[in-house]
Protein backbone atom coordinates (compact mmCIF):
# COMPACT_ATOMS: atom_id res chain seq x y z
CA UNK A 1 0.00 0.00 0.00
CA UNK A 2 1.00 3.61 -0.75
CA UNK A 3 2.12 5.62 2.00
CA UNK A 4 0.56 8.51 3.25
CA UNK A 5 1.67 11.50 2.11
CA UNK A 6 -0.25 14.82 2.60
CA UNK A 7 -3.15 15.49 5.27
CA UNK A 8 -5.99 14.86 2.63
CA UNK A 9 -4.31 11.69 2.39
CA UNK A 10 -4.81 11.28 6.23
CA UNK A 11 -7.80 12.77 6.40
CA UNK A 12 -9.41 10.12 3.72
CA UNK A 13 -7.84 7.28 5.97
CA UNK A 14 -9.56 8.89 8.89
CA UNK A 15 -12.72 8.80 7.55
CA UNK A 16 -12.33 5.01 6.25
CA UNK A 17 -11.61 4.25 9.64
CA UNK A 18 -14.17 5.76 11.06
CA UNK A 19 -16.86 4.69 9.03
CA UNK A 20 -15.55 1.27 9.36
CA UNK A 21 -14.73 0.79 12.78
CA UNK A 22 -16.14 3.28 14.79
CA UNK A 23 -19.83 3.48 14.76
CA UNK A 24 -22.02 5.19 16.74
CA UNK A 25 -22.88 2.91 19.81
CA UNK A 26 -24.79 3.45 22.65
CA UNK A 27 -22.40 4.91 25.73
CA UNK A 28 -19.87 5.61 23.14
CA UNK A 29 -18.49 9.12 22.29
CA UNK A 30 -19.25 9.30 17.86
CA UNK A 31 -15.75 10.51 16.45
CA UNK A 32 -16.21 13.66 15.04
CA UNK A 33 -15.42 14.06 11.12
CA UNK A 34 -12.16 14.63 10.22
CA UNK A 35 -11.10 17.81 10.12
CA UNK A 36 -8.61 19.28 12.86
CA UNK A 37 -6.15 16.60 11.82
CA UNK A 38 -2.49 18.21 11.43
CA UNK A 39 1.09 17.91 11.15
CA UNK A 40 2.63 18.03 14.97
CA UNK A 41 6.37 18.45 15.81
CA UNK A 42 6.81 16.00 18.80
CA UNK A 43 10.05 16.69 20.57
CA UNK A 44 12.91 14.91 19.95
CA UNK A 45 12.01 12.37 23.41
CA UNK A 46 9.02 12.00 22.95
CA UNK A 47 8.07 8.45 23.04
CA UNK A 48 4.92 9.13 21.15
CA UNK A 49 4.19 9.77 17.21
CA UNK A 50 1.22 11.04 17.89
CA UNK A 51 -0.82 13.09 20.46
CA UNK A 52 -4.80 14.02 20.91
CA UNK A 53 -5.31 17.15 22.76
CA UNK A 54 -8.48 18.45 24.65
CA UNK A 55 -10.51 21.45 25.19
CA UNK A 56 -12.02 22.48 28.50
CA UNK A 57 -15.19 20.08 28.06
CA UNK A 58 -13.59 16.82 27.48
CA UNK A 59 -13.76 16.62 23.68
CA UNK A 60 -11.36 16.30 21.41
CA UNK A 61 -9.76 19.52 19.92
CA UNK A 62 -6.97 18.38 17.39
CA UNK A 63 -5.17 15.56 16.26
CA UNK A 64 -1.32 16.12 15.90
CA UNK A 65 0.54 13.52 13.79
CA UNK A 66 4.62 13.03 13.57
CA UNK A 67 5.46 13.93 9.96
CA UNK A 68 8.06 11.04 9.79
CA UNK A 69 4.22 8.93 9.69
CA UNK A 70 4.31 10.05 5.52
CA UNK A 71 6.62 7.28 5.13
CA UNK A 72 4.19 4.53 6.11
CA UNK A 73 0.75 3.70 5.49
CA UNK A 74 0.43 1.06 7.97
CA UNK A 75 2.47 3.21 10.82
CA UNK A 76 0.30 6.00 10.46
CA UNK A 77 -2.73 3.53 10.04
CA UNK A 78 -2.03 2.16 13.91
CA UNK A 79 -1.18 5.41 14.87
CA UNK A 80 -4.51 6.86 13.77
CA UNK A 81 -6.68 4.17 15.02
CA UNK A 82 -4.62 4.53 18.50
CA UNK A 83 -5.42 8.64 18.46
CA UNK A 84 -9.24 7.81 17.61
CA UNK A 85 -9.26 5.22 20.27
CA UNK A 86 -8.10 8.41 22.29
CA UNK A 87 -11.08 10.37 20.96
CA UNK A 88 -13.74 7.90 21.60
CA UNK A 89 -12.56 7.00 25.02
CA UNK A 90 -12.29 10.70 26.03
CA UNK A 91 -9.65 12.38 27.92
CA UNK A 92 -9.48 9.14 30.54
CA UNK A 93 -8.93 6.38 30.75
CA UNK A 94 -4.75 7.01 29.26
CA UNK A 95 -3.74 4.19 26.70
CA UNK A 96 -0.59 3.66 29.28
CA UNK A 97 2.01 5.65 27.38
CA UNK A 98 4.32 7.03 29.34
CA UNK A 99 4.13 10.59 27.89
CA UNK A 100 0.63 10.54 29.13
CA UNK A 101 0.58 8.83 31.78
CA UNK A 102 -0.94 11.55 33.74
CA UNK A 103 -3.99 11.78 31.61
CA UNK A 104 -5.77 9.59 34.24
CA UNK A 105 -6.28 6.02 35.42
CA UNK A 106 -3.58 3.28 33.99
CA UNK A 107 -5.60 0.46 31.71
CA UNK A 108 -4.66 -2.69 34.43
CA UNK A 109 -7.29 -0.16 36.40
CA UNK A 110 -9.70 1.20 34.05
CA UNK A 111 -9.84 -2.09 31.64
CA UNK A 112 -11.28 0.76 28.46
CA UNK A 113 -8.64 1.04 26.67
CA UNK A 114 -7.92 -2.96 26.80
CA UNK A 115 -11.77 -3.58 26.15
CA UNK A 116 -11.61 -1.04 22.88
CA UNK A 117 -8.22 -1.90 21.61
CA UNK A 118 -9.76 -5.80 21.40
CA UNK A 119 -13.05 -4.41 19.84
CA UNK A 120 -10.48 -3.15 17.46
CA UNK A 121 -8.91 -6.33 16.39
CA UNK A 122 -11.47 -8.40 16.46
CA UNK A 123 -13.29 -6.30 13.54
CA UNK A 124 -9.78 -6.60 12.24
CA UNK A 125 -8.71 -2.65 12.09
CA UNK A 126 -5.08 -4.38 12.50
CA UNK A 127 -5.26 -6.95 10.12
CA UNK A 128 -2.64 -5.91 7.42
ZN1 LIG B 1 -1.93 7.11 23.67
Amino acid sequence: MASVRSLYDVKQMYETLRRRYFPAAEGSRELPPAKEIRWYWLAANSDALGITHWDADGDAQDVGLAPLLRGSYHLMKHILLHEMTHIRLGPTPSCGGFSHAWTGPRIARSGLWHAETLRLVQAGAFQL
